[in-house]
């Protein structure tokens, strides 16, 4: 055995040779590289010992993702080593008989298994392992110690998707997936796992990073390498009776505990599994499988590991796919060791979902949890934020998510194995395995050193997600609207007549599919085409189930608001047709010709009583990375601009004069946004729209883009939408911007009377401009079917008291929380003009309306 390495290094340090810093640096790297080749050269290789082959390895392949039954009852074909299979989103079941030589009696075995895409390990019909290269699962341990009296021989299935843990892309990451990729397995075969020399590598990998990572003046950095080189010398890797002595030696320093001072970090096991992006929701549900049941195999054999998993929606997939797996979940969860957090229903994108969207995120997320694991999540989305902990001179504990993620994967038996060395090791953070609550407790402790942030978190490296894959935005906001008015009509129904079934099961499927497809990576459209069809097919499913002055060569010369002699706009345009020309409408029409490939058609309609002029318009668009935007140049001269969020406003700078505020060159806001200056202003309506901007005077909406990955075919194609250009006098709360907006987004419905007689009736009204009434809604708890939620939020920021007044049969009105739970101290008199309610700025009311039977 080669040992001239470690015998030069003994050298160097004996002799202490040590002339000059720069010469102390040569020797310190040597002594480094020295024990790194050691390791790569004498440790890795002996991880595995003796192997031996399968007793047979046949497969079949199928397009779709069948369950485990099904794909038993298939006809399997003789296969090998090194054959290939596919293509993309295809699934290979391999069945794998296999026979543990006698001899190997008491030895550590495993099914070593090396393929491309992502492996689950199928035994006794329960899936078992998952097996992922990226994210170091490549054996399934098939004994730990097999006794004489157990049986040798077995079978197992291996069903390999045809994707990577990052879906498929063709060159890069996020290229659109290669449909023809073709792959194949390296490796099947049993093997005799050495865990002492796997132990052996933990101790050397943590001291090498302790000598590399701590920095080059570090004592500890050079105590941790001088410790490492010690060890080289005493191994003798041929002679398992070296071990022991070496790993004293190791822990020797991981055992010199720290100060008092010392930082903590509460360590958990995470593992975040977008629930779509670089793959289709179908894969992600075998995502979570694999990645959940190594997570289980894991709490199996380290009972201090703890994991947090977020989406509810993705321990809906487990129950309903993979029920065996789910009960080993819950009985974990029970023990506060699998720990649901984040109390939504998917990680939903936090800018775009309407504000009763993310009310219904919280909504239907806890109330999951709540049933299947009797208790709401109490912490929301900071965990990942709390990684980069930057605040270390003024709080002394941080939350550490370990695990590969984003295509699933999670913790390896390794991380843990670390993770236990380095629980207090001087110079190291201290590490503790810990829960959510245990992490939030301290810190609630040291809360009042914490700094906090006002105003809005903008992530600018998220450009492009407002406009990007705009069906799926039409759709959403399509889909909350529907649902907006089916609840207030199902409500109505529901008080004029007792025999009406409110749809409560369908309402709440319904919801739930609109919710998925507000995850991060579908409602920003930042996935792949699979994705997009998927998200199509809910919408469509969705609406299934419910239910200016012109002169003669078409330029808008101006648009002059009357009484103000103020001019806003000056936009060129095509010839144009008159198609309404007077009446209680004005309409004209004309097509423009923006590129080679792509044609616009506008309708421009003025309609009586109405303030603003409506754009209807017809893109068909056939780009490659270009955007399209319309622009309004106003004589309007303002700092800020405002724009609508969810259930609010906020104001943005109109100016670029620090890097900050470049970077916000495009932003988001919902249904409308404004420019005003004192007196005058002008707003800004769309249907669907999401990205916006305000520079100087010129006031922008986002329209389409055409980005080629990881979608080559986003976009392309016809589009339909609207957006309204509005003048207005006076503020835009005074103006009514919002009540316009609303107007826009939320037609009248008109329905044929039941008689002629028919009274005039008006079931809600509130007394303020200030206060919407934004959402009517059945009760949740069945204690409260007799019951109506309506939530009311404050839009102008403004305090203001008002006056709720229904002619529902209403008994009792009490508040309630955003889950609905009703403040039992806070019944709110039902008086004369109706309920008082008051409101600080952009406060949020929900009120439970017990109705009289
Ligand atoms: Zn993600």
């Amino acid at each position: 055995m080669p040992r001239w390495a470690p015998r030069f290094i003994v050298r160097l340090t004996r002799n202490r040779i040590v002339p000059s810093s720069s010469r102390r640096w040569d020797i310190k790297k040597s002594l480094y590289l020295g024990v790194i080749g050691f390791i790569a050269c004498h440790l890795y290789c002996r991880l595995f010992g003796d192997t031996c082959p399968l007793v047979s390895l046949s497969c079949f392949q199928t397009p779709q993702r069948i369950p485990h039954d099904e794909a038993v009852r298939q006809e399997f074909r003789p296969t090998k080593v090194g054959d290939s299979f596919g293509p993309t989103w295809w699934t290979c079941w391999f069945k794998v008989e296999l026979s543990i030589p006698r001899e190997w009696a008491g030895k550590e075995v495993h099914l070593l298994w090396e393929s491309d895409g992502e492996g689950m390990v199928w035994r006794d019909a329960q899936p078992v392992q998952g097996l992922t290269k990226e994210g170091e699962k490549n054996s399934y341990i098939l004994t730990d110690g097999l006794k004489e009296t157990e049986p040798h021989s077995l079978t197992v299935y291996v069903e390999v998707a045809c994707n990577g843990l990052f879906g498929a892309g063709k060159g890069s990451l996020i290229a659109p997936p290669d449909p023809d990729k073709k792959f194949t397995l390296n490796k099947a075969e049993l093997v005799v796992f050495n865990r002492d020399v796997h132990e052996l590598l933990v101790d050397f990998e943590i001291l090498v990073d302790m000598a590399k990572l701590l920095g080059e003046e570090n004592q500890r950095s050079f105590q941790a390498l001088y410790v490492a080189n010690q060890m080289v010398n005493l191994l003798d890797v041929t002679d398992s009776c070296t071990f022991p002595a070496v790993r004293h030696l190791a822990s020797s320093i991981f055992s010199q505990k720290n100060g008092e001072s010392q930082h903590t970090i509460h360590a958990m096991g995470h593992c975040h599994i977008d629930s779509a992006w670089l793959w289709p929701y179908e894969e992600s549900i075998r995502k979570c499988a694999r990645s959940w049941v190594t997570v289980i195999r894991l709490m199996e054999k380290n009972p201090e590991f703890t994991f947090v998993c977020s989406q509810a929606q993705q321990f809906e997939w487990v129950r309903n796919w993979y029920p065996g797996l789910y009960a080993q979940i819950q009985d974990y969860a029970k023990e506060g060791r699998f720990i649901p957090v984040g109390g939504t229903w998917v990680e939903m994108d936090g800018n775009l979902p309407s504000g009763e969207s993310m009310v219904r995120q919280f909504l239907q997320g806890q109330r999951f949890f709540q049933q299947q694991f009797g208790k709401l999540c109490s912490e929301v989305r900071m965990m990942k934020t709390m990684n980069n902990n930057r605040d270390k001179g003024r709080v002394n504990h941080s939350a550490a998510l370990f695990g590969f993620g984003d295509g699933g994967g999670g913790p390896t038996q390794k991380m843990l194995d670390r993770l236990k060395r380095m629980s207090d090791t001087n110079g190291l953070p201290r590490v503790q395995m810990s829960t959510p609550d245990r992490f939030f407790s301290m810190l609630e402790k040291e809360k009042t050193q914490l700094f906090t942030w006002i105003g809005e978190l903008f992530l600018e490296l998220h450009n492009g997600t407002y406009t990007t894959q705009t069906q799926i935005k039409k759709g959403n906001r399509e889909c909350e609207r529907i649902l907006h008015d089916a609840e207030v009509l199902s409500s109505f129904a529901l008080t004029q007549k007792n025999t009406f079934q409110y749809p409560s099961i369908k309402l709440q499927h319904l919801w739930r599919l609109l919710l998925l497809n507000q995850f991060h990576d579908v409602l920003p459209g930042s996935c792949i085409q699979l994705v997009v069809e998927d998200a199509d097919g809910s919408v469509t499913m969705e609406n299934g189930v419910i239910a200016a002055h012109l002169d003669s060569m078409g330029r808008v010369m101006s648009l002059r608001l009357v009484h103000s002699g103020r001019k806003p706009i000056t936009t060129l345009l095509k010839p144009l047709e008159i198609v309404l020309a007077g009446g209680l409408r004005g309409s004209v029409k004309f097509s423009l010709q923006i590129s080679e490939r792509s044609v616009i058609t506008q309708e421009v309609i003025l309609d009586a009583m109405c303030p603003y002029l409506r754009f209807l318009t017809q893109v068909d668009w056939n780009e490659a990375h270009r955007f399209l935007k319309v622009e309004f140049p106003l004589q309007v001269r303002s700092m800020n601009a405002t724009y609508e969020i969810q259930l609010g406003h906020l104001q943005r700078p109109t100016h670029w004069n620090t890097s900050w505020d470049w970077a916000r060159f495009e932003v988001w806001s919902h249904k409308w946004m404004d420019l005003s200056e004192h007196g005058f202003g002008v707003a800004l309506l769309n249907d669907c729209k999401y990205g916006a901007s305000v520079h100087k005077n010129v006031m922008s909406l986002s329209l389409l883009r055409a980005p080629k990955s990881p979608d080559a075919t986003a976009d392309i194609g016809p589009h339909e939408f609207t957006y309204a250009v509005m003048p207005h006098r006076g503020s835009f709360q005074e103006a009514g911007v919002i009540h316009y907006a609303y107007n826009l987004n939320f037609p009248l419905h008109t329905v044929p009377a039941v008689s002629a007689q028919c009274p005039a009736w008006s079931a809600f009204s509130v007394h303020s401009p200030a206060v919407v009434l934004e959402t009517v809604k059945q009760a949740r708890a069945e204690d409260r079917l007799d019951g109506l939620v309506v939530r009311l939020y404050e839009s102008h920021g403004s305090t203001v008291v008002t006056w709720l007044q229904t002619s529902l049969p209403v008994k009792e009105a009490i508040s309630c929380d955003l889950l609905e739970r009703p403040d039992l101290s806070s019944h709110l008199p039902l008086e004369e003009h109706g309920l008082k309610l008051s409101f600080t700025p952009f406060q949020v009311r929900s009120v439970l309306l017990i109705l009289r039977q």
